[in-house]
């Protein structure tokens, strides 16, 4: 029996399992995007300076290594470029529906499918990835006034191009990985730039470097070369990072290294305090930038750390007075713990996956849920890095997934076993206490109550060996 698969989003996530779905043969699947192109994170985000701080060599598939990139930290566009290529190279367009949003999945049990209800009707399936990602909701903040405002205001996941910043007073609230991207881009052009930070982040440097000519040929010509580095930052990451970013031995002089970013970048020593954090390194993610501080340090711009009170039609009133602005980019992240939320799944026995997680969303890897037969997550709950690519982790989970098809296309719908979920959790907890993330910081790791829904403690080397294959035992099956 050949399953017939729903994937729902085409960022990473699903492309990668709609390319190892075609290339196994298995060409019963459809991919649901709501968006009008492949992409995912890397088609929302088209803010001015929009990219990524893990290397271009490891944020590729291990299948698809890419000898061309043009730096050393890929740029939005070129990262989107990619990913059609892919989409291209492997196929897998025409099972492709863009601007397909769905609404509901119901495990229908006396059919042992699931309904996937989308804008555009009912279908059914055996089985159900979501690739939906952790960072595709934007999240607004609740501040009074917002709908008086007169000018532009947009958040920076839905860039508003047709708003020209040249020469105009803009207002960015946020100060996290998004506003220091865009933050030195609008300076350059703005009159006046206020930027509104809540909480200081730890920043450092980030060494980006352009691949000219030559570097791209070699690494065309001697796969070897190319191998041995995407290695290289692989093993840099898990050996160095993961501690320095997880409490471990490294954060000292990771520390150090960013107050030494921050003395080296930010001379006047009132600014510096302002940008000093309070908080363990890595408690919330950790900026990679070397153009941030620079542009916070230019006349035209304000670092504002009073109160944001209301906004109000000429600009944002904090505690110490307004601070006019023609538009407000609101750089305030995403909703991040609710993962499936603007989706109803409902699994065996009406359990609905919204009540399921009320208290925190988990999976089993962060791939499965009890009560939820033949329904599988990619970048799932506690599956987040803060020190490598998310796109290894989901290949990890890719690969589980194709080991999981087998066995319910042999012994009917598959579901993690409560007990091994029960596991899973007092592991997952146990790990989790020694991680830095539960420091006191606020961060998009956590949910409301505090607990890391988000990320994975582990490093990826661990990760990899837990999800090689789907033990049989950690699943009941219908037959
Ligand atoms: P974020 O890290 O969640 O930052 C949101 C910012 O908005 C924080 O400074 C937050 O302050 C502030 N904020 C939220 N609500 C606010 C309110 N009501 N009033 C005032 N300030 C408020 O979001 P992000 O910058 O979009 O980044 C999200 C994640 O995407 C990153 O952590 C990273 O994983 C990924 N990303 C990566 C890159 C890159 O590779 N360089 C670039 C962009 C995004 P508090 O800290 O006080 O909450």
């Amino acid at each position: 029996m050949r399953p017939n698969i729903a994937i729902i989003g085409a960022g990473f996530g699903g492309l990668c399992m709609a390319i190892q779905l075609e290339k196994a043969g298995i060409r019963s699947y459809t991919i649901f995007e709501k968006g009008d192109n492949v992409g995912g994170t890397w088609r929302d985000n088209t803010y001015p300076g929009a990219g990524c701080d893990i290397p271009s060599h490891l944020y590729s598939f291990s299948f698809e290594k890419y000898s061309s990139w043009t730096r050393r930290f890929p740029e939005q566009p070129e990262i989107l470029g990619y990913l059609e290529r892919c989409a291209d190279k492997y196929g897998v367009r025409p099972r492709l529906r863009l601007n397909t949003t769905v609404v509901a999945a119901t495990f229908e049990e006396s059919l042992g499918k699931w309904r996937v209800r989308t804008t555009a009707g009912d279908e059914l399936f055996d089985v159900v990835v979501s690739a939906v990602g952790q960072l595709n909701r934007p999240q607004l903040p609740d501040i009074p006034g917002m709908s008086t405002f007169d000018g532009a205001a947009f958040h920076s996941a839905r860039w508003d191009h047709s708003f020209d910043p040249t020469g105009r007073r803009v207002a960015v609230i946020g100060s996290g990985s998004s506003a220091a991207q865009l933050i030195p881009k609008v300076a350059e052009v703005a009159d006046h730039l206020d930027v509104f930070q809540r909480t200081p982040n730890w920043v450092i440097p980030k060494a980006d470097a352009v691949f000219g000519p030559g570097a791209r040929t070699a690494f065309r010509r001697v796969p070897f070369l190319q191998r041995a580095y995407r290695e290289w930052i692989y093993r840099y990451a898990e050996g160095t990072l993961y501690p320095a970013l997880s409490g471990g031995w490294s954060s000292g002089p990771l520390r150090k290294r960013a107050l030494e970013h921050l003395r080296d970048q930010v001379p006047d020593p009132l600014l510096r305090a302002k940008l000093t954090p309070d908080y363990p390194i890595g408690c919330k993610r950790v900026v990679a930038d070397s153009k941030f501080y620079p542009a916070l340090t230019r006349p035209n711009v304000d670092v504002v750390t009073d109160r944001i009170t209301r906004i109000v039609p000429g600009g944002v009133q904090t505690a110490a007075g307004l601070r006019e602005a023609d538009a407000i980019v609101y750089a305030t992240g995403f909703e991040t713990s609710g993962f499936l939320a603007s989706i109803q799944v409902i699994g065996r026995g009406d359990r609905h996956l919204a009540e399921e997680w009320k208290d925190g969303a988990e999976a089993y890897l962060g791939i499965a849920v009890p009560h939820f037969p033949n329904l599988f997550l990619l970048y799932g709950p506690n599956t987040n890095l803060g020190h490598s690519s998310i796109v290894f982790m989901i290949e990890c989970q890719v690969r589980y997934i194709m080991g999981c098809l087998p066995q319910l296309a042999a012994r009917g719908p598959m579901e993690v076993r409560p007990e091994t979920m029960a596991t899973w959790r007092q592991n997952l907890e146990a790990a989790m206490g020694r991680m830095v993330w539960q420091a006191g910081c606020t961060s998009w790791y956590k949910n409301a109550a505090g607990r890391v829904t988000n990320n994975w403690p582990g490093t990826t080397t661990a990760y990899r060996r837990i999800t090689r294959a789907p033990r049989p035992d950690a699943f009941q099956f219908a037959r």
